[in-house]
């Protein structure tokens, strides 16, 4: 790609969620954009986070009411403009003995419920666990529990979804492209890039996440770079341990919460761990972590878990913010905006999926105040099916999600309706096209439409950034389709099970 000589109004670097948040914004307010990432983009810790879009219904322990007002209210914005690939998700947290008493888990989903608008996300609810379908799942010694509600994300698209918008808008999308050196030239930060070519801008946003006081200190040369608690998080994937949408919060006897969670239809994803690492790249589930793991749900499951019933495992490191005295689940996961003064420069510290978008706002809002925010009502490309009405004033994105992948199901009945259904909750809008063209061959369970699509829309390069952030077939698909998949972009057919890339973290640059 020719980079252009006269320099961008603002260059990023780092396209994980935050990143590309702000280009979409940036982009949409017509500014032109350039946004860098070292590996694949949403390649590290926003592919590898729980999914969920949530307040965080135990920082409400730590008197966080502003952070978790913050991100309900967020739910229902997300929900709305990426319905595709958000829902509602229900959760119960079931009361156990010698844990948190039932009042305060009932004062707790109360306030949750109350901290926030809510339109389509229900309200909580007591409930009886022999009476309900997600207690068959649970040993019979858990009785009582509360239902609460969040949202649920996929993540890696998410990301993807930010910047196919951002480039509609202009923006300038660049995966693969490890910023070496960014240097004041003249009033201007010229970026070095790994190519040997570079780029000028007049302002640079840091949005390294778990590198971003790397890049601050090392790459941008600033001695004011914001320190950073890294903390990485373990997942691992299982055999599905119940059927029905419920998920499972559980308590745990050291004061942690684990999550279990319906995944990809015939999984569960379990999680997180918490430990402190040094560097992001020194990262890795180690076996103590999934022991753990495994024992903390099967300290609830009626049919417990083995190791042989785990199929994957990930990690991912959060960037938090250094907060002298206080451990990491205390730690805030609030964000916080660095500027470096008389530098038009600023690093991002912190943050959760969930607040992009606002993070995004608050940027703006320091970096062209007088421009107007806009991505709250303006749905994602894939979310912009039609909803009878102008943005806001037709139907709620998820109703409307709905009635139109029925319709697409009805129009396109030579298809399987789980394949349209996983093509729409997948690319969304842009699936009718897909469906109506043809999919041509089929490797094994991808389509040579999705990959060409992967490839052209979505920077997709490799078997890995499709068949674990695109979409998550890695999980589905058998080692013959992967080995497809994997020739098709060129690769020597490696089991790329066992490779998950955006689930390792790799330094930057070096894949
Ligand atoms: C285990 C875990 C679970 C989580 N669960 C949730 C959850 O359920 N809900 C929620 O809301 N949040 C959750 N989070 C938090 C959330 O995932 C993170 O806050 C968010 O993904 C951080 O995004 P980011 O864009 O700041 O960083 P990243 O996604 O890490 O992006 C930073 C990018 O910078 C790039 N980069 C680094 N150096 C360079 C360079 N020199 N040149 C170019 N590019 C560079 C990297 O390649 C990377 O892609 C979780 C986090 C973890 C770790």
């Amino acid at each position: 790609m020719n980079l252009p000589s006269q320099p961008f109004d603002l260059a990023i670097i780092g396209a994980g969620i935050n990143g590309a948040g702000i280009a979409r914004d940036a982009a949409g307010r017509g500014l032109s954009v350039a946004i860098l990432d070292a590996s694949d983009v949403g390649g590290a810790t926003s592919s590898a986070s729980t999914k969920l879009i949530h307040g965080g219904l135990r920082y409400l322990e730590y008197y966080a009411f502003g952070l978790v007002r913050k991100a309900l209210a967020e739910r229902e914005v997300l929900l709305d403009i990426a319905p595709h690939i958000t829902w509602p998700q229900p959760f119960v947290l079931p009361h156990a003995q010698g844990m948190r008493p039932v009042w305060m888990l009932r004062l707790g989903t109360f306030l949750y419920d109350h901290l926030a608008r809510r339109e389509v996300v229900p309200g909580s609810a007591r409930i009886d666990l022999r009476a309900e379908r997600a207690g068959r799942a649970l040993d019979t010694r858990y009785r009582t529990a509360f239902r609460y509600w969040d949202g649920w994300v996929d993540d890696a698209r998410l990301v993807v979804e930010n910047l196919k918008d951002a480039a509609a808008h202009g923006a300038t999308v660049l995966p693969r492209m490890p910023v070496a050196r960014a240097e004041r030239v003249d009033g201007l930060w010229q970026l070095s890039l790994a190519d040997g070519r570079s780029i000028a801008a007049h302002r640079l946003i840091n949005a390294a996440g778990p590198w971003a006081e790397d890049v601050a200190r090392r790459v941008m040369g600033l001695n004011d770079a914001p320190p950073l608690r890294l903390v990485q998080g373990s997942h691992i994937v299982t055999r599905r341990v119940h059927l029905g949408r419920d998920a499972f919060m559980l308590q745990q006897p050291d004061g942690r919460i684990i999550f279990i969670i319906p995944y990809e239809h015939d999984y569960s994803l379990i999680g997180t761990t918490e430990g402190d690492v040094q560097r992001p790249e020194d990262a890795r589930v180690s076996d103590a972590e999934v022991e753990y793991l495994l024992s903390a749900a099967n300290r609830y499951l009626a049919r417990p878990l083995t190791p042989d019933d785990v199929m994957h495992r990930f990690v991912g490191v959060r960037p938090l913010i250094l907060e002298s005295g206080k451990g990491d689940k205390e730690t805030t996961r609030d964000y916080r905006l660095v500027e470096h003064p008389g530098l038009d420069a600023m690093t991002i510290v912190g943050g959760k999926i969930t607040t992009y978008r606002v993070l995004a706002e608050d940027v703006m809002a320091r970096i062209a105040p007088k421009s107007k925010s806009w991505t709250g009502s303006a749905p994602l490309p894939g979310g912009a099916i039609d909803r009878g009405g102008n943005g806001r004033g037709g139907e709620h994105g998820q109703a409307a999600f709905k009635r139109w992948l029925e319709q697409l199901q009805a129009r396109e009945a030579n298809y399987d309706p789980k394949l349209v259904k996983r093509l729409a909750m997948t690319i969304g809008a842009p699936a009718a096209d897909m469906l109506a063209g043809g999919l041509g061959r089929n490797l094994g369970g991808v389509f040579e439409a999705e990959l060409d699509y992967f490839k052209a829309n979505e920077w997709a390069k490799s078997s890995a950034d499709v068949l674990w952030r695109r979409t998550k077939l890695g999980l589905h698909l058998d080692g013959a389709a992967q080995a497809e998949v994997a020739r098709w972009f060129g690769e020597e057919p490696a089991d790329v099970r066992e490779i998950p890339t955006g689930h390792r973290f790799a330094r930057p640059g070096v894949e």
